[in-house]
């Protein structure tokens, strides 16, 4: 019988993981330690989860649902659990990181999981939808998880649909973990100004890389922000309260990096990067 690890007992790893369990797939949730976790959904669902560190089984399909910034410390776990045709489905924002997942077939998802995670509380909010890239292995993948309540889409466009989520985390996320505040802040006039010249800049550094988003976009964006609750937060703004790690790195760095690599002007992108590689910064 095929045989499913989701490493990750956070919001998205808990709901892949409950909806595989479920319908009756092999799968293993894999945190940092034993314990059990209580997902509600919003009824409540107890998920054991298994330690990470002291595995020894291999597996056909790993979900990594890990922060970004957790790979390195997940990574030789990862290894011990592939055998020659497992293949890794990365459950990440960001754009960049699937070159670190070198030690099998892997692919990244564009998630459509909403929920937060609290000490061994999960609360899922809303969705339930990976989409993965057009490839033999995702239909499989698709084929594989049929009988689960997951929704999986394999779409030729998905590069695309990940360049979007990146430009919508671009936004909300940058200014609600600099403001430590909710998303009530994009009725601020100058406020909505400033996300407006952000989502300009990464639609520039999109296009210039391949995309070819239009201007509208920024309104569609923008919009989106305006239908969120006001007292949402978003992950990194949840991530600065914590004192935890931003996912920075992989969602405005790697528009930074792109910036400098195609040397273009982004004044807002660049002052809104320093100060968010400034919260991590630490002298030693
Ligand atoms: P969470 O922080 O909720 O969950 C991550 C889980 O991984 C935590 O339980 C954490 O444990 C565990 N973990 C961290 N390091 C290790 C380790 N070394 N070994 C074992 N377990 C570890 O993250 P999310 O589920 O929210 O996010 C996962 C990814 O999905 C991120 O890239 C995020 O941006 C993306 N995403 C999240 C959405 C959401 O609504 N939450 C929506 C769409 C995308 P501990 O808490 O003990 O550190």
């Amino acid at each position: 019988m095929t045989n499913f690890a989701v490493i990750g007992n956070g919001a998205v790893g808990s709901v892949i993981a409950n909806e595989l369990k479920s319908a009756g797939k092999n799968v293993r949730l894999f945190g940092r330690q034993e314990q059990q976790i209580i997902l509600s959904m919003p009824q409540q669902v107890k998920l054991n989860v298994t330690s990470l560190v002291v595995n020894q089984e291999k597996f056909d399909y790993i979900f990594v649902a890990v922060k970004a910034t957790r790979i390195a410390e997940i990574r030789s776990a990862l290894i011990k659990m592939c055998h020659p045709d497992t293949i890794i489905i990365v459950c990440q924002n960001g754009i960049g990181q699937l070159l670190q997942f070198n030690m099998a077939q892997s692919f990244q998802a564009a998630v459509y999981i909403s929920g937060q995670k609290n000490g061994l509380q999960v609360t899922h909010f809303r969705d339930k939808k990976l989409i993965l890239p057009e490839h033999q292995l995702m239909h499989q993948l698709k084929e594989e998880l049929s009988d689960t309540e997951l929704v999986i889409e394999v779409s030729s466009n998905q590069l695309t649909i990940l360049w979007y989520k990146m430009l919508v985390n671009l936004g909300i996320n940058t200014v609600t973990a600099l403001s430590k505040n909710t998303a009530q802040i994009v009725e601020i006039p100058e406020l909505r100004e400033l996300v407006q010249s952000l989502l300009k800049e990464g639609i520039l550094i999109a296009n210039t890389h391949g995309e070819s988003f239009t201007h509208e976009v920024v309104d569609e964006i923008m919009a989106i922000y305006d239908g969120y609750p006001p007292q949402m937060g978003t992950s990194m703004y949840y991530d600065t309260l914590e004192n935890r790690l931003l996912e920075y790195d992989f969602i405005q760095g790697e528009f930074y990096r792109l910036a400098r690599h195609y040397q273009l002007k982004t004044p807002v992108l660049d002052t809104c990067c320093i100060l968010l590689s400034a919260y991590q910064y630490k002298k030693h």
